[in-house]
């Protein structure tokens, strides 16, 4: 069950609309026909979204909550391209492109220069905890929003860490800076978001304000014009502003309203706030957005638009069954049908939903990410044939 699912089910949409036109212009249908042709076809559409939700349901396998399993399988994928070994030459590759760090001797060690140091500092947030329980080891950790070592653009392979990627480069996912420190600032987080462990108490405190029942029957969308992607459900709210309220706020990159799509920019909405709607949109931004996470503990349904950027923790959410998956592809219409539908079907919106909040409250708790941290690393250094060596001109991180 994936994306696959939700282009066939919207090019029946389309096709309803293409027949409904060819019935007026040939057939002399009555308006009625039309209509009621246009009817069984929207019908028969939505009893296959429901049969494939719970054929979705009936293969979902629940994750194990121990020792951070549920996403154990991505470190075994990220590493296969380097299981016949991390050379001194693959790593030295890998640096050029990253901020390198070392853990000797139980403490760890990175060069001079970091290029963005909060981001630095929420990555050696879990580091300098995990490194007296860590063999000697060296790694290039990427602190930029994209990826590096891309194969179809005949990269060489080079075991850099990243945040995000798509399934085409070589870059190996670790757990974002952000869930300590160093994510977006912006006006409400002027620092920049961080503290997940925060985020959770305080966003699941404002889902208990806002109840199912007591949510707006609206999607939702705010944040910066990162990706033109977005623009197609801001442009359904100008249009049906009653079904959604999706805005472009100001980013640091804003020159114009040619940034925010021609209009005013709009007054930023923490995330607690979004709890107050039920239908909650995530799209990818330069690469994976921090907002997946954070919309899920809203316990309203999370429509995830575009299956390519990810982070660690993403293959182990499951469309249908946690999230509703959207082509990045899909029509104001295609939006619209589904939103009608889950309008119309909102018993099933609001168990997805809890579905979706009960995975991120089970399997993404800070203990969850050290654990990942933690493995990653072990399963990492046993890939490793040199001897790592202290390098002099690393300073020590307290
Ligand atoms: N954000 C927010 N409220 C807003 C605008 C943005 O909480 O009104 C958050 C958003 O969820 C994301 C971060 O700020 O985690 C940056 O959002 P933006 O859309 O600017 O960029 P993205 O990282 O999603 O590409």
């Amino acid at each position: 069950m994936n994306s696959h699912l939700l282009l066939f089910c919207l090019s029946i949409i389309s096709r309803v609309s293409s027949n409904t036109e060819t019935c007026n212009k040939f057939e002399t249908c009555t308006e009625n026909e039309t209509k009621n042709k246009y009817d069984r076809e929207v019908n028969e559409w939505a009893q296959k979204l429901k049969q494939n939700i719970n054929s979705a349901l009936e293969q979902y396998v629940p994750c194990k909550t121990a020792n951070c399993s549920c996403h154990k399988s991505i470190i075994d994928l990220d590493l296969l391209p380097f299981q016949d070994g991390i050379t001194k030459e693959l790593f030295d590759t890998a640096v050029s492109k990253g901020t390198k760090y070392q853990i000797i001797n139980g403490k760890l060690y990175r060069e001079i220069d970091c290029h963005f140091p909060a981001r630095c500092a929420g990555v050696e947030h879990y580091l300098t905890a995990l490194a007296p329980k860590m063999p000697n080891l060296e790694i290039a950790i990427n602190t930029r929003d994209w990826p590096q070592v891309n194969k179809l653009w005949g990269h060489p392979k080079a075991p850099v860490f990243s945040f995000s990627k798509t399934k085409d480069y070589y870059d190996i996912m670790y757990p974002a800076w952000s869930f300590w420190e160093g994510g977006p600032a912006i006006s409400l987080y002027p620092t920049g978001i961080g503290r997940w462990d925060k985020h959770r108490i305080s966003i699941s405190i404002a889902a208990e304000k806002w109840p199912w029942e007591a949510k707006q029957d609206k999607g939702f969308f705010r944040g910066s014009r990162t990706s033109e992607e977005r623009d197609t459900l801001v442009l359904l709210s100008r249009s049906e502003p009653h079904l959604v309220d999706a805005q472009y706020t100001k980013n640091q990159a804003w020159k114009s309203d040619m940034d925010t799509l021609y209009a005013e920019p709009a007054p930023e909405v923490p995330f607690e706030e979004h709890c107050k709607f039920k239908y909650l949109f995530d799209y990818r931004g330069v690469a994976a957005s921090f907002r997946f996470k954070h919309l899920f503990l809203c316990k309203s349904l999370v429509f995830h638009v575009g299956d390519q950027w990810l982070e660690f923790f993403y293959p182990s959410l499951k469309p249908w069954v946690h999230y509703i998956p959207i082509s990045v592809k899909a029509t104001e219409d295609d939006i619209k049908q589904l939103l009608i539908f889950f309008k119309e079907n909102d018993q099933l919106a609001s168990e997805i939903a809890n579905r979706g909040f009960q995975h991120i409250w089970d399997h993404l708790t800070d203990k969850d990410v050290k654990c990942y941290w933690r493995r990653l690393l072990k399963k990492y250094s046993t890939l490793v044939k040199y001897d790592v060596v202290k390098d002099h001109k690393m300073k020590l991180i307290s």
